[in-house]
């Protein structure tokens, strides 16, 4: 199973991709999560990183699309993958699919999850990340147990530099400028497959897992 998930950002995608990835079983790649992992442990790419993600822009391809290719080469994928956050232009969807050429292999679905704007706004802005392990929570939504606290590993929860309200506005355009386009370009691979990601969160990935079976043998 090679699978894709893209959506807005808020859409779900975090919480839906840590989801679908242990029910198929196949590893849950993030390169947002990857580039986070990157800052906290001080390298030179998780400051390159960070000067572009704290403005809500994209880090340039280049980086991006060497860095998944060096994770899409290591020897855990062999059930699959599941990528989360890449690609997230035109470019990078075909860079990925050359990489995938080179390894004779190709996607199998790629899933959007769709919400409204207002919906993303409130998702976002009340979003809280463990600074440990990088569980998600939401302040009205899905709160953890202790306020500021993680229900998983007791870690500090904060509030991402991108979630704030004035970085939210830039990576929505950049979205429907950049990210958008990607939509039109499986879909003309014949690969999308578009759910509503409105409702519970065990509810979104049901519809999801639905909509995929009926895709994937
Ligand atoms: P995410 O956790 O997926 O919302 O990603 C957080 C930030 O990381 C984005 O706003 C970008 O700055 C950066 N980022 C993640 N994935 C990519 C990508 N495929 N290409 C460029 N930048 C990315």
């Amino acid at each position: 199973m090679r699978l894709i998930l893209v959506g807005p950002p808020g859409a779900g995608k975090g919480t839906q991709a840590v989801l679908l990835a242990s029910h198929y079983n196949i590893p849950h790649i993030s390169t947002g999560d990857i580039f986070r992992a990157n800052l906290k442990g001080g390298t030179e790419l998780g400051t390159l990183a960070k000067s572009y993600m704290d403005k809500g822009e994209l880090v340039p391809d280049t980086v991006t699309n060497e860095m998944v290719k060096d994770r899409l080469n290591q020897d855990d994928l062999a059930n699959g993958f599941l990528l989360d956050g890449f690609p997230r232009n035109v470019f990078q969807a075909e860079v990925l699919r050359a990489i995938l050429a080179e390894k004779h292999t190709s996607l199998d679905a790629v899933l959007e999850l769709s919400i409204d704007d207002q919906e993303i706004i409130s998702r976002i802005s009340g979003r809280r990340t463990c600074r440990n392990c990088g569980a998600t929570f939401h302040t009205v939504n899905a709160p953890s147990k202790v306020e500021g606290v993680c229900d998983n590993c007791q870690g500090e929860l904060y509030q991402r530099e991108d979630d704030k309200a004035e970085v939210i506005q830039r990576r929505l355009e950049v979205y429907s400028e950049q990210t958008k386009p990607i939509i039109a370009f499986y879909r003309g691979e014949g690969l999308l497959i578009s759910i509503m990601a409105l409702g519970e969160v065990s509810e979104i990935s049901q519809r999801s897992i639905a909509a995929l079976s009926a895709v994937i043998s």
